[in-house]
């Protein structure tokens, strides 16, 4: 058996979702811009999917435009709205890289976090000011709903009063990737113009997602092509695909409350029983743990799922290798994909020394998880962790 503890990467496919696909590759396979009968079933499915979408965002179906996955939807946030209004984009600096990179590219500005991973809203307003003051706009400003890494929760009305007050003008994106199964996005980012989502993170295929355009809102497409998406996004729709998100997001979104609760539960169990076991435990957003610390509400301003937890000297590689013998997959969410050992732009945003931040380790837990993963993770972790120590010294 396989302990899966690595559900903020990725997660398995739903059977609904999957049965939902099938017979749109095998048998109803229609164009859904074409006019005969099996376009317009094909059509069918995508308002179908666009209805799901939009309600489970707080949004209105027209409002939404399919991607092939967050990334896209990221960059078509930034480069489309920068593109059409000229400025300066701003973001966060515990952005993921579909964003931060989007923003450094087109020259932007780059906010700083607090110590518990949350934006810095003073820093926020005085970047804003000092910009206008130097007569540049502010265009477009994105702030994540919820981290990959660490799983903070951003303040999201709070950033938008700060818009409201001194850039009234920019343009308010979230990148919700990462919150759809743990936070009420369309409560949380109602308030937010544009929001992106990726269907594999909650049970749907990978290479599909959507961003929300609020009506009103020009944007410039990244994809020229046949006009689909009301000229947002050019390209042939993935209908299987986009109807495997939707169903995956109805069921999603309907036992959200109760698996928050669920795996809240289990993710608090899994750093209590860990650090009952070894010292020099850190939990990100929160600092060192000790065994007293058993609180949940600590974790009032994390998604449910994420145990983020950095080691005292402890190399996440080792760890990583460790696990995996166990049959535990994790992730240390701090090498890039090109595998070089950088320390995680996150953790040093928050202010982590280099040595710390190296010895993390990210467990996620998502719908597939049961008690026997958790039990499975808190035993290899805590005895690879003792064992990697006493050779250390
Ligand atoms: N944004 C966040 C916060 C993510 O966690 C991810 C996925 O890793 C992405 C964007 C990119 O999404 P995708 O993998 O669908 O391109």
């Amino acid at each position: 058996v396989v302990h899966y503890l690595d559900n903020a990467a990725t997660t398995p496919v739903r059977q609904a979702a999957i049965d939902a696909m099938v017979p749109l590759w095998s048998n109803e396979y229609g164009n859904p811009s074409g006019s005969h009968r099996m376009a317009r079933a094909a059509n069918r499915v995508l308002d179908d999917a666009r209805d799901v979408v939009a309600e489970s965002l707080g949004a209105k179906p027209g409002e939404v435009v399919f991607t092939a996955g967050g990334t896209e939807a990221d960059n078509l946030a930034i480069r489309g709205m920068v593109e059409i209004r000229g400025g300066t984009p701003v973001c966060s600096a515990v952005e993921h890289h579909a964003i931060l990179d989007s923003v450094t590219d087109l020259g932007g500005r780059i906010v700083g976090v607090t110590t518990d991973g949350r934006i810095d809203l003073p820093k926020l307003r005085s970047v804003l000011q000092a910009m206008i003051a130097d007569g540049e706009t502010p265009s477009i400003v994105s702030v994540m709903l919820a981290n990959n890494e660490t799983g903070v929760i951003q303040p999201i009305d709070e950033v938008a009063d700060v818009l409201a007050e001194v850039a009234p003008d920019a343009v308010l994106h979230t990148d919700a990737v990462q919150a759809m199964s743990w936070v009420d996005v369309a409560a949380a980012a109602s308030r937010a113009q544009m929001i992106s989502i990726s269907a594999h993170k909650f049970g749907g295929p990978k290479g599909v997602g959507a961003l929300v355009v609020r009506d009103g809102l020009k944007l410039k497409p990244l994809l020229l092509g046949g006009g689909q998406e009301r000229d947002r996004r050019g390209g042939t729709q993935n209908v299987p695909g986009i109807a495997g998100m939707a169903t995956a997001l109805a069921i999603t979104v309907a036992n959200r409350p109760s698996e928050i609760a669920r795996l809240a539960t289990l993710r608090d169990h899994l750093i209590d029983r860990i650090v009952a076991r070894i010292d020099g435990v850190h939990e990100s957003g929160v600092g060192r743990l000790d065994r007293t610390d058993t609180s949940s509400a600590m974790r009032s301003h994390k998604t449910a799922n994420i145990a983020h937890l950095c080691f005292e000297d402890i190399e996440s590689e080792a760890l990583l290798f460790l696990l995996e013998k166990a049959d535990v997959m994790a992730s240390a969410a701090s090498s890039c994909a090109s595998g070089a050992q950088d320390p995680s732009h996150v953790l040093a945003a928050m202010g982590y020394d280099r040595g710390l931040a190296q010895g993390s380790l990210r467990l996620s837990l998502g719908y597939i998880t049961t008690e026997a993963d958790i039990d499975a993770a808190i035993e290899s972790v805590s005895s690879s962790v003792e064992r990697l120590r006493s050779k250390g010294r």
